[in-house]
């Protein structure tokens, strides 16, 4: 969603051991660069450093930096990996620089700690935390580069040691939202071209035809590429995506908290028993599924993950937080507030066909295609668009969550997730109906005020 998952959200769910699904209600070019942000964010080896030639002035180094976020270049011969390395540029070097015109060969540092190619990932960070220097080059036997380490990507492992990377690279896992128009073939070539490693194929109602193809042109010409389909409430609806090749599906219709699907169009089911439902049977094929929507507090993550999801989706709790796009504003009554609404809202389907028409000379270029038929001059919402209350960092969030979510488990009595599962299967996990009086029983009652702080 456009008011939940940029990259920066990307990247803090990734290092918080979760995943962000960047949204595509932008132009294929601007989404496959947040890809490239995810990607370049967190490495082991960096085998494509950037790399600055002798005679990059100050200046160019400086604007680099702007560009790319980091200011450690290495500088070789031709100004390209594979070639002899001179010298190394930090942001110290040039920082204060009187001449943005000196080229950086005046200012570089020529007395390196290197490490020889072939050294394993684990001596190179030894290595480094030994030199106390901020990167370590690694040259071939004719000191040409190879490669860069990070000492910030040491200082990423240490204070997240959760983070869902890849076993090899140690670069963040990154997924990102599709439609299922022909014009997305380009949107996902492109994503893969960015280092996209899992793509959610984003419908309302995901059993069509075009998302059977899609999945199916997917696992041809993609295969490495992980496809989560959906979203479905029912059996009859998964079955087609699973036999099309779904790696996961995606559960929920209707009951995300901007969505007014079931109220409208008449058309949805309650969650739980969807979840339900639909994971019951997708286990059979070994195809893990998603809870998407509706996800209020760390109950409702239990309550979804117990119905038999291996994970949830949260939209709305985590649209306040630093790290989800937009900037926050004061509301009337005086709250600190950040926007938030469906994809199916009139003002999100406004946004992207204002978008198809400023920045794009293809309308199927930009935004979703969720909701909204080209075609159709009339919208009809299936979402509302609002603001939701400031959460602070995803940071302190997502632990809260993690937090809450074993405390729960403690108290249910199980050891894991899996105990979990197979306590409700085997019947020593138990619901029961709770009427209305138990749910008002459940809730805080008989106080005159209170404050309903969650976590510190
Ligand atoms: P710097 O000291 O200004 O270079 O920046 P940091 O060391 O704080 O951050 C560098 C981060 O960017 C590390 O996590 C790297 O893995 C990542 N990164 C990705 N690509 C590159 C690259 O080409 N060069 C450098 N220096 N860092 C990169
Ligand atoms: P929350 O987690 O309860 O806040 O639920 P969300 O509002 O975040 O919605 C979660 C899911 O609802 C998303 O991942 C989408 O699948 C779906 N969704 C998002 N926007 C809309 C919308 O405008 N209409 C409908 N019908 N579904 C939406």
């Amino acid at each position: 969603m456009d008011t939940v998952t940029e990259h920066t959200m990307a990247i803090y769910m990734a290092l918080l051991g979760g995943l962000g699904i960047i949204h595509h209600n932008c132009s294929i070019e601007e989404q496959a660069d947040m890809v490239k942000k995810v990607k370049r964010y967190e490495n082991g080896f960096i085998l494509d450093p950037v790399v600055l030639s002798p005679d990059t002035t100050v200046g160019e180094a400086k604007e680099l930096k702007e560009k790319w976020g980091f200011g450690g270049f290495p500088v070789t011969e031709n100004g390209t990996l594979k070639s002899r390395l001179i010298g190394m540029i930090t942001t110290r070097d040039i920082q204060f620089h009187p001449s943005s015109n000196d080229p950086v060969s005046e200012v570089m540092s020529k007395d390196l700690v290197t490490a020889p190619a072939g050294t394993t990932l684990l001596e190179a960070n030894e290595l480094l935390r030994r030199s106390k220097k901020g990167k370590l080059p690694m040259v071939d036997e004719n000191e040409n580069l190879v490669a860069l380490l990070s000492r910030s990507d040491l200082m990423k492992n240490l204070n997240y040691p959760l983070a869902s990377k890849l076993p090899h690279s140690k670069q963040l896992i990154c997924a990102a939202a599709i439609g299922t128009r022909p014009d997305d073939k380009r949107r996902l070539q492109a994503l893969v071209d960015a280092g996209l490693d899992i793509v959610v194929l984003d419908s309302s109602q995901g059993n069509s035809i075009y998302q059977i193809e899609m999945i199916k042109y997917i696992k041809r010409t993609h295969p490495n590429l992980e496809v989560i389909a959906g979203n479905v409430v029912t059996r009859d609806q998964a079955a087609p995506l699973i036999a099309a090749g779904a790696d996961g599906l995606r559960i929920g219709m209707g009951s995300g908290s901007a969505c007014i699907t079931q109220e409208v169009m008449a058309v949805g089911r309650p969650q739980a028993t969807s979840v339900y439902r639909v994971s019951e049977f997708a286990a059979r094929f070994g195809v893990p599924c998603i809870a998407d929507g509706g996800i209020q507090n760390v109950g409702h993550i239990v309550k979804g993950l117990a119905m038999g999801a291996s994970t949830v989706m949260m939209g709305g709790l985590l649209a306040g937080t630093t790290e989800s796009p937009g900037d926050y504003f004061v509301s009337r009554e005086g709250k600190l507030v950040k926007a938030y609404r469906g994809m199916g809202s009139i003002d999100a389907m406004e946004d992207k066909k204002a978008g198809a028409g400023a920045k794009n000379t293809k309308a199927s270029n930009a935004g979703t295609a969720r909701y909204f038929s080209e075609g159709d001059r009339l919208l009809v919402a299936q979402g509302v668009s609002g603001s939701v209350l400031d959460r602070g960092s995803v940071n302190k969030f997502v632990p809260y969550l993690l937090a809450g979510l074993q405390h729960s488990m403690q108290d249910i009595g199980v050891k894991s997730l899996v105990e979990l599962r197979e306590g409700v299967q085997n019947g020593n996990v138990r619901f029961d109906l709770r009427t209305a009086s138990a749910q008002a029983e459940g809730n805080v009652h008989g106080l005159h005020s209170f404050d309903k702080k969650l976590y510190s």
